[in-house]
This record gives C-alpha cells, structure tokens and sequence, in this order.
C-alpha cells in the first residue's frame, strides 16, 4: 500500500474527518495541496480544532460545503500508512450511531492506546518474538521455595507450556529473570520466533485424534459454510462438555487453510486459561491473546502484526472485537450470554452485537457458542436468522450432572458451635455429600454469588443496619482486615465495635463466600480450602495460580463468586453445592430469572467432567421459582419457552428494542430535575401512540445513590431502534444544554438494569 498521487486534482479538496474528542458528528476540512489525493482512508492526522489541535481519522473525501464557510486545513498526516483498516471504520461507524457515541472517540476506544494520541509514527516494533517454553515433564511442585519462579512456571503449564515471553512477564512480575533461572536449571527455555503466519507449531498434540458424531456435524455444517462464502451466522448450542472449544479450533482452522483470518471472544482471559492454552498450542505464534491487562506496547505490537497480516487469529476479551484481524473468515464469540461481553462505560457496546455485524460486513462466519444462550440469540435461531448447530451430549458420552434441591425451608442448616451472630448455612444433605465425595480424594466447588464474610450488620437491639455514607446501600463485613466495604464505591472502614445508632451487638447477616469458606474450613478440617472472587483474586497471575493448583489437585475444595462458573475444565470435580440459588432472583431486573438460569446451569456444568459422573446440589428457599425447577430437570428449552412467552407479554427484550438514559449528579434535586426535564422533552418527539415507543420514568434507578451521586433513569422502549431514533436524537440534542455537574449518558441495549 501506498500514496496513489491523483492526476486530476480540483483547485481545493475537501475532507470529512472524524475528530478523537467528545463532539458529535463529522468534520470537514480543507485537504492542503500537499495532501491532495494523498489521503488514505482511516489514516491519522493532525488538525487544528478549537483552540489547540486534535488527532483525527481522515473518513474520505467530503462535498464542497457552503459558500461562505471558513474552513481549516489539515495540519499533517501523522503516519503513512492508516492504522485503521477501512472495514473497521465501517464497523466504528455503526458502533458511533447504533450506540450514540461520538465517531472520533468510538475510534479511539477502539485503537491501542498508542495510536489513540496525537503522536508521530514510531519506530516500528521488531518482527521477533520470545517465546517461554516449559520443558516436558518440567513439576513446579520441586519450586516451592522460588516463588516467582513457581509461579512462571504453573502460567506456562496453565497455558499449554508456551507463551511469549512479554504476556508471562505482564501476568508474573519478575517473569524475566524467573525465566533465566529456570533455563539455568533446565526446566524451562526461551524460544525467538519471527512472527509468521502458520498452523499447528509447537504442542499439537493436544487436537483429538477423533471428534464426537455431534462435532462431526457441526464441523461439516460450518465447512459447507465457509466453502458457499458469504455472512452466516449461527449460534451453536451445546451442553457443558459437550467440546464446543474443539469445533471453534477447527472452525478457525479450516479459515486458515483458506488463507482467512479469524477473531475469537471469550469473556475473562484470567478465567479461561485453558482454552487460551487450546489456542495457543493448536496454532502457535499465529495467534494474538488480547487481554486488558496487556501493556500499551505490547498491545501496539499485536495489533501491528495481526494489521499487517503476519498474525492471522486474534483471541481475546471483548475489546478485541475491533481488533485488525485481516480477510476475516470466521467470527467466534464462546460463551456469547456472558455480561462481560458489554461494556459499561464510554462507547457502552455489546461486542457479541458487533462481532456479529462485523462478520457480516466482512462476509464471514459467525458462530455464538453457549451452554445457555441467550434469549436474544435463540430468539435469532428461531425465527431462522441463524442456523441452529446442537450439541446435545457431552464427550465420551459422560452424563449430565446429577442435579438436586435441598429445600432450605425444610431442611435448615445444621446448627454448627458457631458464635451465635452467624447462622449456619450448610445443611446436612450438603455436608453429607461434600464428606463423601472429599473421602473419595474428589474435588468440590462451592458457589455463592456473593463475596465478603457477611452483606449485612444488623443491630440486635434497634435494628439499624450498617450502611454506606455515599451509596444506598449496605456494607459487606470482611473478616480479612477486620473491615466494613460498600462493593458499589469501594469505601471502607474498620469494622463497627457496635450499632452506630444506639452502640447494641450488630448480627452477621447475609453469608458470602468468605464466611462459606471459614464454615468449610472449620467443617472439613483436613481439607485444602480456597477461595476465588473479586477480593482473592488480586491479580491475573493469582486468579491463573489458584485454577491452576485447583486443576493439579492440590485443593480439595474451592469456595468462589461466578468467577468459578466459567468454562473451567476440572476432572476431578465430581460435586458442585449452589450455597444460595437465591441471591440473584431478586435483582430488579427483567433478566433475573434468564441469569439465574445460566449460573446455575454453567456452574453445575463444571461437574462430572471426568471419568467418574457428577452431582449438584442447589439450596434454596424458592424451590418452586422457575430457573430453578427447569435447572433441576436440564430443561433450556422448556425455561426459555416460558422466559420468551413471559418477555413478549411484558414487552421485553427480544421483542422490544430499549435505550437507558441514566442521569446523575452530586445535587438530589437538580438531578431530578434535569431528569424530568428530559423526561419532558423526549416525551414530546415520541412518535404516535400506534408505532409502539414508550417512555417509562424518569424514575429514581434502582440503586438509587452510588458515590454520593444521586441516580434517575428514564428508559425508552420501541419495536425497532429506528423507532427510538426519534426520542434518542432529542435527548441528544438536549445534552449541550445539560449543566456540567449532571451527567446524563445514553445506553442502548442496556445490560444491567440496575
Ligand atoms: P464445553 O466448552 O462444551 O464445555 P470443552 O470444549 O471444554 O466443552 O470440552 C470438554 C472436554 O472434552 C475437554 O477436556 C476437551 O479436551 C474434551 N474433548 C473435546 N472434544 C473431544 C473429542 N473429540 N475427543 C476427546 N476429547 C474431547
Ligand atoms: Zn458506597
């Protein structure tokens, strides 16, 4: 690629750029004659904008705009080549208007943050890189006394024994030297690779010699795909174990066989090493791990080599939906239900929306892979707008978990020598089992969506709670450092000697999962006991040391938030106790039940993955509520044929399009009434009563204060987005006039209702 000089060149040309600031809309700009035809699309450039200058993304070649106007010029090109494929613009594009988002910054969201300032080109990055290899049979058990050393090693191991050299240094600080130790005693070395397309290099043993009849067909339905070319989406829909990973990795190889590229989005890196690991043995150096916590260089250097084509296969998180795969064959988006996938800040997207729209603009495949889609995606496979790919069996045809309820109503908690503020949570039929199958040397995983040691102090005397001074909500006790923390803004303080109200003996209430692991501890004497939720998991490397010491057996038990009920694949997991099913049915939030359902049903999919079958067993105290009874019997299609009916009647998504706007400010009443006032005006631009479009609020959110900042939202809902258009660009409109201490954003497609 390079500069086409144009021979016709008008006596002035004009641009429309898109400006890397808060502003909406396009920018025209005078094209200097020294640029003239030289501007390619997607490149970075220097203009001069309010006062100071600004980077900007050259669009294409704009109309000549009215007489009269006084136009600036383009300063410069700040690179020669664009950093920005012009397909990604297009995506970008629709992300900005779909989402409502200003085009420069919905840019800028997406480049490395290297490419997203003002800087000249850079040397380019070297072409080589190291690679961490850990020899065969290497045991990091033989390290304990060497921690950093202990720990590069069981990463290496988590991830199929090879990573580059960068990622295990970002992940283990210290990595670098870790690795010139290890060399030094042989149970590890370092590899310099080119940077290359190229398939299966390295550990490739790991592909299964044979796929299940289910993958067979799966795999033949989405070759036949890729042979017609063309935009096909499809949502694969297999059961935990069923070896979806396998039918991604070969998706992603017939592309490469092709010479096609491909993007691969899972939820949480940390949480998924395995099938990182999967990746990166199956196809060596021509996979890119995007993760969040990569370092800006690093980032800069992938997405430069997937840019230019040497790498061809981007797996990561949900930001890596805009990554420079190039010639896209096929889009994989593995636990597509997950709430990770959107974003709740700036440009709030879904990447699984944009994956899909990007596949379609480039042509590709998309597959949504999902033990328990969401209803959005069936609904999409029903009315036959994706293809229905099913994987109804696990592998080796190892049976589904067992599934039972333990009625807590019934069958209380087993009085334990407690102190008496803390009420016992584990019921006999619980220990019982966890007895059982810890005599047989077996694992267990113990799941309750909270965290902390208790989520609320109550005084026994005037029954005050102990809340936070900024949000509107309870704080959580923490037995580690003898805290009180709000889990909305993060305050905290030692913990109460008594009620602030009256000074009485506060109770313990509300269990999480810090208190579950000191009741097992204190149950189960003998066991390994540990812990993995937001407040365990200090870092990456931590979370990816506790699986993986999980996953070599050396824990028993492992106590944790949801954070346990991603697509871990643990053998020796042979029982999986939801502590409560209830924490999370309450939520007001139309997609309670749909997420009850898919936690519960991910994270009893972690058991009987091995050779001996698996048992759940759920506590509750709402054993009718439906999530939980269509749990029990497997029944996704049944929960899901009730939940659609049940969304359709109230006008929910699938059916219904929804935009959130939130307003917030330090001021209760001028919050309010800003809120009011939108609420006003959207209100007048809605279309005919006959068209659909509904404006509920403005309301107080559910949480109703969150740092002190007082929180309203109005939602519109509509048969169409093109239907909330109308309203959307009045609130639009409105926000220039919106004074600077409220801040009001637009949310389409809201995840979170609360
Ligand atoms: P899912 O993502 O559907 O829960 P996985 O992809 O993790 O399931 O597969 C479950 C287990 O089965 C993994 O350990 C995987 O290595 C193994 N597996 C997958 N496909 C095959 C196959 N064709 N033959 C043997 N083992 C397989
Ligand atoms: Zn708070």
């Amino acid at each position: 690629m390079g500069y086409t000089p144009s021979s016709a060149v008008s006596s002035k040309a004009f641009a429309s750029v898109a400006v890397g600031r808060p502003v909406r809309g396009e920018f025209t700009y005078l094209v200097p004659a020294s640029l003239a035809g030289r501007l390619l699309v997607g490149q970075r450039v220097l203009v001069p904008f309010g006062r100071g200058k600004a980077l900007a993304f050259y669009l294409g070649p704009a109309p000549e705009p009215e007489a009269g106007l006084k136009l600036k010029a383009i300063e410069r090109p700040l690179e020669t080549e664009p950093s920005l494929p012009e397909d990604l613009i297009a995506l970008l594009r629709f992300a900005a208007e779909h989402y409502r988002y200003p085009l420069g910054e919905t840019i800028r969201c997406a480049l490395p943050p290297g490419l997203s300032s003002p800087e000249e080109e850079r040397e380019p990055v070297p072409d080589v890189v190291q690679f961490a290899v850990a020899q065969e049979g290497a045991d990091p058990n033989l390290l304990l006394r060497a921690p950093a050393q202990h720990a590069a090693l069981s990463y290496l191991l988590a991830v199929g024994g090879r990573a580059p050299l960068e990622e295990l240094d970002r992940a283990i600080p210290g990595a670098k030297e870790a690795m010139r130790r290890l060399s030094q005693r042989g149970l590890a070395r370092l590899e310099s690779e080119a940077v290359r397309p190229g398939v299966a290099e390295g550990f490739a043993q790991v592909r299964p010699e044979r796929l299940t009849v289910e993958q067979e067909t799966c795999v033949a339905k989405l070759e036949e795909a890729l042979e017609r070319g063309g935009f096909q989406p499809f949502l694969l829909h297999g059961v935990t174990g069923s070896g979806k990973t396998e039918v991604y990795l070969r998706a992603v190889e017939m592309a490469l066989e092709r010479g096609l590229g491909s993007l691969v989005l899972v939820p949480e890196i940390a949480l998924t090493p395995q099938l990182v690991g999967r990746f990166r043995s199956r196809f060596g150096a021509a996979v890119a791990v995007l993760h969040s916590a990569l370092k800006d260089r690093e980032r800069l250097r992938q997405w430069r080599a997937l840019r230019s084509g040497e790498v061809r296969i981007a797996v990561g998180v949900r930001s890596a939906v805009f990554a420079p795969v190039r010639e896209l064959g096929v889009v994989v988006v593995d636990e597509e239900h997950d709430g990770s996938f959107k974003q709740e800040e700036k440009l709030r997207y879904h990447a699984r929306d944009l994956a899909v729209v990007r596949a379609k603009q480039a042509s590709a495949l998309a597959v949504l892979g999902s033990a328990t889609p969401s209803l959005e995606t069936l609904e999409n496979a029903r009315r036959g707008r994706y293809q229905l790919l099913e994987l109804r069996s696990r592998v080796d045809d190892r049976p589904m978990p067992s599934i039972e309820l333990v009625d807590l109503r019934l069958t209380r908690p087993r009085e334990a020598q407690r102190p008496a503020e803390e009420p016992p949570i584990l019921s006999l039929p619980l220990l019982d089992a966890m007895g059982e199958v810890l005599s047989r040397g077996q694992q267990v995983i113990l799941f309750l969506n909270r965290r902390g040691h208790s989520t609320f102090l109550l005084c026994e005397v005037c029954g005050a709670s102990v809340r936070c001074a900024d949000c509107d909500v309870c704080l959580t006790h923490h037995l580690s450092g003898r805290k009180v923390m709000c889990h909305y803004c993060g305050r905290h303080s030692p913990e109460p000697e008594g009620c602030p109200e009256c000074g009485g003996p506060l109770l313990r209430l509300g269990v999480g999962t810090e208190r579950v692991e000191a009741e097992v501890a204190f149950r189960f004497p003998m066991a390994r006991v540990a812990r993995l939720d937001k407040d365990a998991a200090t870092s990456a490397e931590r979370v990816t040391e506790l699986l993986a010491s999980f996953a070599r057996r050396e824990l028993d038990v492992l106590v944790g938030t949801q954070m346990v009920a991603k697509g871990h694949d643990f053998p020796g997991v042979t029982l999986v106790c939801v502590v409560l099913a209830d924490t999370s049915l309450a939520l007001p939030d139309f997609r309670a039940s749909e997420r009850t359902f898919q936690l519960l049903t991910q994270v009893g999919g972690r058991a009987g993955r091995g050779k001996d079958p698996g048992r759940v067993l759920v506590q509750t105290y709402n054993p009718q509520s439906e999530p939980v009874v269509r749990v029990l019997s497997h029944d996704f299609s049944g929960f899901s044929a009730r939940e659609l009916e049940r969304r359709r009647a109230l006008a929910y998504p699938p059916f219904t399009r929804m935009a959130a706007i939130r307003v917030e400010g330090a001021h209760p009443a001028q919050t309010a009434d800003v809120a009011r006032w939108l609420g006003q005006r959207t209100a007048a631009r809605l279309p005919p009563s006959s068209r659909g479009v509904r404006l509920l609020g403005p309301a107080p959110a559910p949480l109703s204060r969150i740092k002190g900042k007082s929180r309203w939202q109005l939602l519109l809902k509509g048969p169409t987005h093109l239907a909330l258009s109308g309203p959307l660009a009045e609130v639009e409109a409105c926000l220039a006039k919106v004074p600077p201490s409220v801040r009001v954003v637009i949310d389409v497609d809201p995840g979170a209702m609360l």
